[in-house]
């Protein structure tokens, strides 16, 4: 299929009207925007809905009151593993009396990278609480495993949770343990340009794919991405696949029913 302009093609899909479902960035930091509103009033005109995931229970307890109701936009409630170590008896106490009202957690996860390693420990301890208070069935989560690929993965099965692994940069060999324990890969933009991409793509059954941006940490030519621009990697992933936008945009959107579907 020829390529075809964001504009042109969100017009087409406009018309059709088919299904009107939602591409899901499934894990953005919204409150890290210049501009948080301004970003999300783009995303929606561009048909994106956004999980916004939070760092802490402060941080979702902030962007609930500051964003309000709004239809395409999801507050994730998270425990940061960079922050576990700073995380007090009060900081998860709070976390649990809120999980009863989300729908979503995330971000959390384990970090074993130079940032992380010195606190392995006490990440270690937050995330084992997030997956005991996390009912199952009930929450998808959206979960960090920077060179801890192992222990998040080994958790997560144990654990039996509907979650999305979030900029997946382990081992291709432990792909075949995430697929078995259920577990989802979120892409973003700054992933498609890795050399790594079309060998995890091809690991990765397509139907265990969603997208993400993971912005504005991630960039995009060195300007924070926008979920608005989440098109470009379902055209990346389409090129992958051998297959073209449309297709893709189909085989995501039926990937995020699915998962949803898992979690009610
Ligand atoms: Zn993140």
């Amino acid at each position: 299929m020829a390529r075809r302009s964001d504009r042109r093609h969100r017009q087409d899909r406009a018309g059709a009207e088919v299904t009107p479902a939602r591409l899901l960035d499934t894990h953005c930091h919204v409150a890290a925007y210049a501009d948080p509103v301004a970003m999300l009033r783009a995303a929606d005109e561009a048909g994106i809905a956004i999980v916004a995931v939070t760092e802490d229970p402060d941080e979702y307890r902030r962007l609930r009151t500051r964003l309000g109701r709004r239809d395409h936009v999801r507050v994730a409630l998270g425990l940061h593993p960079l922050r576990a170590a700073s995380f007090s008896p009060n900081d998860l106490a709070r976390f649990f009396r809120l999980v009863p009202q989300t729908r979503w957690i995330g971000e959390v996860g384990l970090d074993y990278s130079r940032a992380g390693v010195s606190t392995a420990k006490a990440q270690q301890r937050v995330f084992d609480v997030v997956l005991t208070e996390a009912q199952p069935g009930r929450h998808p989560l959206t979960v960090h495993s920077r060179g801890a690929e192992k222990d998040v993965i080994g958790r997560l099965s144990d654990a039996g949770l509907p979650a999305i692994l979030h900029w997946y940069t382990g081992p291709l060999g432990l792909v075949d343990d995430a697929l078995q324990a259920g577990l989802y890969f979120s892409i973003n933009i700054a992933m498609t340009r890795s050399r790594k991409f079309p060998g995890l793509i091809q690991a990765i059954p397509r139907d265990r794919v969603l997208l993400e941006t993971d912005g504005p940490y991630a960039k995009n030519g060195g300007r924070p991405v926008h979920p608005d621009e989440l098109e470009s990697v379902a055209l990346a992933l389409a090129r992958v696949w051998g297959t073209d936008l449309e297709d893709s945009t189909r085989v995501l959107v039926t990937n995020q029913e699915r998962f949803l579907s898992s979690t009610r």
